[in-house]
């Protein structure tokens, strides 16, 4: 089938990739229709690597994807031929301890597409299995159900974080996982959440989605932002999805007594943490790694329309200009934020 090939770094192919996959009795074929390009994708693109994750061989790229089934397995009862599709990337193995307890995100074992060696999305059709496999209500496009992954990270820090209704939240950082976390946190009970970025355009975006409140800390101090907008208080909880070093101290700096931090961005190197900053406040400090348990509801939002991630879809492409769709991800306008390919129907 023709594919979006990482031959190595820097170089891409779109081609015929010899894939054979066969259908087991509790997986479906799902045709692609829609994939996003993730940063992810783009790191292994430019880097040829993230973390101990070494591209090696040829790979498929992509990992956030929306499609119809076009074939089912014998043993599947939840999906038929023409359901309209997402899918979530990592399939762990059912056998393993931490799939077992409910973790099944940490699996050592966990194959995610798009993460060598696994292949990637980026082609006509894949094989998935039903249980990771989720139907888009009619009202939720191609578009949006691609969008369903990235959304998902935000929605698993929201859960980390025991959101309470009327929480005031800050998200360092306006990139696509810092503009889905703050839908999650809004969806999820917060009365406002406080967003900042250096990227106007970015910061104008996330303002338009809701009680967000754009903090550009090129001329504006987050801390005083803040301060005025919780009485002095501090925010309950703060999302950091920047993965810069010095976001660790500012979080604990806006942050409330008693409140939680949720690392989401992953720094290129260790991170020196102030311990005893984080004590005089008892913080809460958690991580995440990817997500668990959170497609269906993100589902459930996006068709209650709860959460509206249309507008953060902003640039389309189609599959034969594939690697022209890389080629901007890899450098993109601050006015960009999600750049998605659409496969022929
Ligand atoms: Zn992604």
């Amino acid at each position: 089938m023709e594919a979006l090939v990482l031959e190595k770094t820097k170089v891409l192919g779109l081609r015929e990739f010899p894939l054979e996959e066969s259908l087991g009795a509790h997986d479906v074929r799902v045709r692609i229709l829609t994939v996003g390009v993730c940063g992810s994708d783009v790191h292994y693109y430019q880097h040829g690597a993230i973390g101990p994750f070494v591209v090696r061989a040829p790979m498929i790229l992509g990992h956030e994807a929306a499609g119809v089934v076009e074939e089912v397995g014998g043993a599947v009862t939840s999906l038929k031929v023409g359901d309209r599709v997402c899918m979530e990337p990592g399939i762990p193995d059912p056998n393993s301890r931490a799939t077992r307890l409910g973790l099944y995100n940490l699996d050592p074992a966990v194959r995610f597409w798009a993460t060598p060696p696994v292949h990637g999305c980026l082609r006509p059709s894949v094989v998935h299995p039903a249980a990771f496999t989720f139907k888009l209500p009619d009202n939720v496009s191609f578009g949006e159900g691609a969008m369903v992954e990235p959304l998902a990270v935000g929605m698993h820090a929201a859960n980390k974080a025991r959101l309470r209704p009327g929480d005031v939240a800050v998200v360092l950082g306006a990139g696509p996982i810092g503009m889905v976390t703050a839908l999650a946190a809004l969806a999820g009970g917060c009365s406002r959440v406080i967003i900042t970025d250096v990227q106007a355009p970015k910061l104008a975006l996330a303002a338009s989605l809701g009680p967000i409140t754009p903090v550009n800390v090129r001329d504006q101090n987050l801390a005083d932002v803040v301060r005025q907008a919780t009485n002095g208080w501090g925010a309950d909880v703060v999302f950091e999805a920047t993965g810069h070093p010095s976001a660790v101290a500012q979080a604990l700096d806006v942050l409330c007594p008693g409140g939680c931090v949720v690392f989401i961005g992953m720094p290129g190197a260790p991170v020196p943490i102030d311990i005893v900053a984080a004590q005089v406040k008892e913080a809460r400090l958690e991580t995440i790694f990817r997500y668990a348990h959170v497609f269906p509801r993100a589902l459930a939002l996006m068709g209650s329309r709860k959460i509206d991630v249309r507008p953060l879809i902003t640039d389309r492409y189609e599959f034969a200009d594939s690697i022209a769709a890389f080629d901007y991800a890899s450098a993109m306008k601050p006015t960009s934020v999600k750049v998605q390919i659409e496969l022929p129907v």
